[in-house]
């Protein structure tokens, strides 16, 4: 039980709605991807799931249908109404659906989610999506596992490793705290409005540990400021951070540039950061 492109359609003309861009609102109208979505996010009776911008509702309804209990995070008032109806209607009196009217990117989510584990799993909206994956890892352990589907870019850019063209901050971030892995490409085609580029799935999953033993203080002020500055050596993007025989200390050309650096070799100019403040 989901929604086909026909209720999608219909939902949109009743509550007079039109998808707003800037909340990136393309809602998947195609069932069989929101049910490959739910499989692969291999939850089930008694799983806590939560889902950032359930939209009309169509990934809720094949999550709810699997027997997780479902916390929905929705930002635009006029989709709650929506999904009040498609889902609360048909599932409300389970207890397992909850509907949250907040703004992921500011919501309190110890409060919302208390314990762990938790699931996300969620189409996300592509404006928000790279600094929400970043600051969940850092800031909710609770969230254990994600299954989220992001543009195709995005996925390339959380699971890319040094030397890839993708590679830069949000890896280093997602490498730290979990495993990720690219599980699937959704064409635009499944999408009311189409959007211009393809999708992928990414499945992350938090490691118990972080990868690294490093003050994830100092390691992200330097792998920032490697970042911010791609192309130059990090001898000079470092500068103020560390010199140069703190490099060398840390086993790293200062030569080399910021993309040629993995997860080890940042912890280790972190360790040697610090040392030069004036
Ligand atoms: N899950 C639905 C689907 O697959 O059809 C909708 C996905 S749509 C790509 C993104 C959803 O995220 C929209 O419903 C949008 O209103 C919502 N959204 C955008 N920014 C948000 C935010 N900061 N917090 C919570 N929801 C947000």
């Amino acid at each position: 039980m989901t929604l086909t492109r026909t209720e999608v359609r219909d939902l949109l003309d009743r509550f007079d709605l039109r998808p707003k861009r800037s909340l990136g609102q393309n809602f998947v109208v195609e069932p069989n991807t929101v049910r490959r979505i739910a499989e692969l996010s291999g939850v089930g009776p008694g799983d806590r799931v939560v889902e950032v911008g359930p939209g009309m509702g169509a990934l809720t309804l094949a999550l709810l249908e699997t027997g997780a209990e479902v916390t929905a995070v929705e930002i635009d008032d006029r989709l709650v109404e929506v999904l009040d109806e498609v889902v609360g209607g048909r599932f409300g009196h389970l207890g397992a659906f909850r509907l949250v009217h907040a703004d992921a990117m500011a919501a309190d989510w110890g409060e919302l989610l208390g314990e762990g584990p938790w699931t996300l799993v969620a189409n996300l909206p592509y404006n928000v999506s790279v600094p929400l994956v970043c600051d969940l890892l850092d800031e909710v352990p609770a969230i254990t596992r994600m299954v989220v589907m992001v543009q195709l870019e995005v996925a390339d850019r959380f699971v890319a490793g040094p030397g890839e063209d993708a590679y830069g901050l949000p890896s280093v971030k997602v490498a730290y705290h979990a495993e990720a892995r690219k599980v699937g490409r959704v064409p635009p085609s499944v999408f009311l409005p189409r959007p211009r580029v393809d999708s992928a799935l990414v499945e992350v999953v938090r490691r118990p540990e972080p990868a690294v033993d490093a003050d994830p203080g100092a390691l992200f002020e330097v792998v920032r400021a490697g970042f911010a500055h791609r192309r130059k050596m990090l001898r000079g993007a470092l500068r103020g951070l560390v010199d140069e025989e703190g490099l060398a200390a840390a086993g790293v050309d200062p030569t080399a540039r910021a993309e040629e650096l993995g997860l080890d070799q940042w912890a280790a100019v972190a360790r040697q950061a610090g040392g030069v403040r004036g």
